[in-house]
């Protein structure tokens, strides 16, 4: 039947191929039919086969069987792809690089421009990656990260749909803060220091100037040992929670991922040393688990070549490995985890690799595709934006060749992408 159709498409009016977003480009605003061969929806369990996906002004309209294409709308042709939501990265810094971690003090004399020109490139990499939506666990320079957001939403340059944190609110000296053991705070340029906070009352104030100076979300970092106390992290959860906004903490220790799920955060980043009890409180509390598993392996090759100090790969080794037998535990206990990998450790653009770490350590291939979509999307309050193809939703699609439930790592060779209806990437001669 879908051949008879095709043959009588192909007699009439020729096809018309979409463009290719460049920018300057209005977001949001393509309309276009997508012919998937295969789809995976990102709620359904359910693999469709020969299915035409229609975009109207930027968001998904009806989704059908067959490739009947109505005239005047551009056709992408992935008859031979699987098509799937746009990726969701739930722990990015996108303005920042690893490139700078061996000497944070780098940062000191980064201008605004500095930060944005590395943003840009590093958006337009998530783009090629198939991550059409990251939240961004702040930026050192404050209100970097809300600066390209708007930038993207303005159609001016190429990007993912960001959630920008605006900066990190962390004691001084704390993860976040730029303070170099033995350095001087008087070296630091205040703008890369918004969010350092000294009192329960001034993580307070600096929460409520995140949410007023229009941050997606808060984020706190609370590593290794408890360094913001409960009440810190609940004077940042109420302001974040009266302004509807969600609460990210950085908790790598069992004591403060417990600490930090009864103060109220809505997702626990990296939660590596994570015990029984963490566990069963985030599943209680409806928390989601954010663990980068997949970075390790990545840091330790690049660290053994590029000599960074011993101590410190011998403790990502070990933190590593301890985090991947905690991430299978708490997926064996059927606790969230959303996919976020902490890029800018490892490079930008390489985000898809943590999937194939995820099925490795316990997740089915759907399990993980879901971490990426529509349970991310939850867990970052965009469940009516973003992270499943379905009717009302941003025409966010991507796709690759191959089965990505028989071999996860297909995903590291995203093919086509689409955001809003626009496609940002698509295999050759599909576009015009
Ligand atoms: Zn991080």
């Amino acid at each position: 039947m879908s051949i008879l159709i095709l043959a009588a498409c192909q007699r009439s009016a020729p096809v018309e191929l979409p463009e290719l977003a460049r920018a300057p480009y209005r977001p949001d605003s393509g309309n276009l039919l997508i012919q998937c061969g295969s789809l995976i929806d990102g709620r359904s369990d359910e693999v469709r086969e020969n299915v035409s996906v229609l975009i109207e002004d930027g968001r998904f309209g009806r989704v059908a069987g067959g490739f009947a294409a109505p005239p005047e709308v551009p056709v992408l042709d992935l008859s031979e792809y699987t098509c799937l939501p746009g990726l969701i990265e739930m722990h990015a810094h996108i303005l920042e690089s690893f490139e700078e971690l061996v000497d944070l003090t780098l940062y000191y004399g980064y201008s605004l421009d500095d930060f944005m020109e590395k943003g840009r490139e590093y958006s337009q990499l998530s783009i090629d990656a198939g991550f059409t939506t990251v939240r961004n666990l702040a930026a050192y320079y404050g209100w970097a990260d809300r600066e390209l957001r708007d930038e993207i939403n303005r159609g001016e340059s190429i990007g993912p749909r960001l959630q920008a944190a605006g900066f990190y609110l962390t004691i001084p000296g704390g993860g976040g803060d730029l303070l170099e053991v033995g350095g001087s705070e008087d070296a630091i340029p205040q703008h890369l220091r918004m969010g350092v906070s000294r009192s329960t009352e001034q993580f307070r104030r600096n929460a409520q100037t995140a949410v007023d100076g229009g941050a997606d979300l808060a984020y706190g970092g609370i590593p290794g040992e408890p360094e913001m106390t409960a009440e810190d992290i609940k004077a940042v959860v109420d302001v974040a929670h009266t302004a509807g906004l969600r609460v990210a903490a950085h908790a790598h220790g069992a004591q403060s991922i417990r600490e930090a799920i009864l103060a109220g955060a809505d997702t626990i980043e990296h939660a590596t040393y994570i015990d029984e009890k963490g566990i069963r409180l985030a599943i209680e509390h409806d928390v989601a688990l954010s663990m980068d598993v997949g970075a390790g392996d990545w840091m330790i090759e690049e660290g053994r070549k590029q000599g960074w100090i011993e101590e410190f790969l011998r403790k990502t080794i070990e933190t590593t490995q301890v985090q991947r037998e905690n991430f299978k535990k708490a997926h064996e206990a059927r606790a969230t985890i959303v996919y976020g990998t902490d890029v800018s450790i490892y490079p930008h653009g390489m985000n898809a690799i943590q999937f194939a770490y995820m099925v490795e350590w316990g997740m089915s291939p759907m399990e993980a595709i879901k971490s990426a979509t529509s349970v991310a999307a939850r867990h970052m309050g965009w469940e009516d934006r973003v992270g499943a193809i379905q009717t009302g939703l941003f025409g966010d699609l991507v796709a690759v060749r191959g089965d990505p439930l028989a071999d996860i790592s297909t995903l590291e060779q995203v093919e086509a992408v689409v955001k809003g209806g626009l496609v940002f990437k698509a295999p050759p001669g599909k576009t015009r």
